[in-house]
């Protein structure tokens, strides 16, 4: 049992700051009391925010071995499977470096508040093998999407697909698709349909940029956007080119919207219309996409993502809106029991230096890694040794 006491807590659902005890049995969330708690082993946490550990709902752990390379570069040549550079450089490279770097990117994760991450993996069941070691003995939690190269190929039988989808879901949480350029519509109906039918999630990267939608529309005369929420993918990546009514359509459907700053600007695509998809009523989430050339560093992340969306509309935008796509929204779209702190909530917790008296953004405008005074995950202290 832990009793966590004296901070400010970031409570509930709408994160608002209240004063008040925490207490944590068997990991998870059990009181939370204004009155003193006489039993546990106590953490003073005396000029701190105590606030729901970050939850990155995209990366790509696995080109954490070609940090920075290619930069420069235009998005297909860098990316674009199967032949982009990063696949490129993933299929020369030894096993046993990509694990080792992989290893390095959770640990990035730990030491800057994030204990639940949703990594794209490439490579089938080999790459899934992949994450499987590279995460052992590591205290996060991970949510693994795999894919298998097979899904790009023109002439696969349907009976195939489902059977691949089959075999790879036993082994992850779900299916993570590079993109409609790559894929068939009925193929990736096909993909949907086996996820939902074994209650694992589903999830493609759509409007990344202008040129991927036009090309879409010229061939199959629907958005990117329109052919993922037909195919009623849980999981939409970016959406950082939106045209027509996809927002409306987004807005209809029960798909949440992943949104990576960072890697839109990286790649020189855009800046995501997150104010426009909060007015929508989309659920909207945030993440540090390919490691490659962003660090899986969801404060980073959030100093971006709000700054330059003010930039960007000229306008107000909450950082408490903004905070809530690193934590609390991604409950709903992942279906997890931690990302708020509240009674009967899985203990994930940070618990940081109170840098200014605005608590929210004291964390996004100020907080640094030598800030952090405890990272929880499931009510057990990770050690700084781990991290
Ligand atoms: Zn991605």
């Amino acid at each position: 049992m832990i009793t966590i006491e004296n901070g400010t807590i970031l409570y509930g659902k709408d994160i608002g700051a209240i004063k008040a005890n925490i207490v944590i049995d068997e990991g998870i969330i059990t009181e939370i009391t204004k009155n003193k708690v006489n039993s546990g082993k106590k953490i003073d946490a005396s000029g701190s925010i105590i606030a729901p550990a970050f939850i990155n709902s995209h990366v790509h752990t696995g080109d954490s071995i070609a940090r920075d390379i290619g930069d420069g570069k235009s998005i297909d040549e860098i990316v674009k499977p199967p032949n982009g550079l990063k696949h490129r450089i993933l299929n020369k490279t030894p096993p046993e470096m990509i694990i080792n770097e992989m290893r390095q990117s959770m640990k990035d994760m730990l030491a800057t508040g994030t204990t639940t991450f949703v990594d794209f993996r490439e490579g089938g069941l080999d790459g899934i093998k992949l994450i499987e070691e590279a995460s052992k003995g590591i205290p996060i939690r991970k949510i693994v999407l795999g894919r298998d190269d097979s899904f790009y190929d023109k002439e696969i039988r349907k009976s195939e697909i489902k059977r691949i989808t089959k075999t790879l879901l036993k082994s992850c949480d779900g299916i993570g698709l590079s993109g409609f350029g790559e894929i068939r519509d009925e193929v990736a109906q096909l993909i949907t349909k086996t996820c939902k039918k074994h209650g694992k999630i589903s999830a493609i990267h759509v409007a990344e940029h202008e040129k991927v939608q036009k090309e879409s529309v010229k061939s199959t005369g629907k958005s990117e956007v329109a052919r993922a929420v037909e195919a009623n993918f849980n999981i939409l990546v970016h959406v950082t080119a939106p045209i027509g009514n996809d927002l409306e359509l987004i807005s209809k459907s029960e798909s949440s919207v992943v949104c990576c700053p960072r890697s839109n600007g990286s790649l020189s695509v855009g800046i995501p219309p997150i104010m426009d998809l909060i007015k929508h009523k989309i659920n909207v989430l945030l993440g540090t996409d390919n490691i490659m050339f962003n660090s899986p560093n969801m404060l980073r992340e959030m100093e971006y993502a709000l700054k330059v969306t003010r930039g960007n509309y000229r306008e107000y935008f909450s950082p408490l809106e903004l905070f809530k796509t690193a934590t609390k929204n991604a409950v709903k779209a992942f279906n997890l029991n931690n990302g708020c702190i509240e009674e009967g909530k899985i203990a994930d917790i940070i618990i940081v230096e109170e840098i200014s008296k605005n608590p929210v953004l004291s964390i996004i405008n100020r907080t640094e890694v030598k800030d952090f005074k405890y990272l929880i995950k499931e009510g057990n202290i990770v050690s700084k040794k781990v991290v």
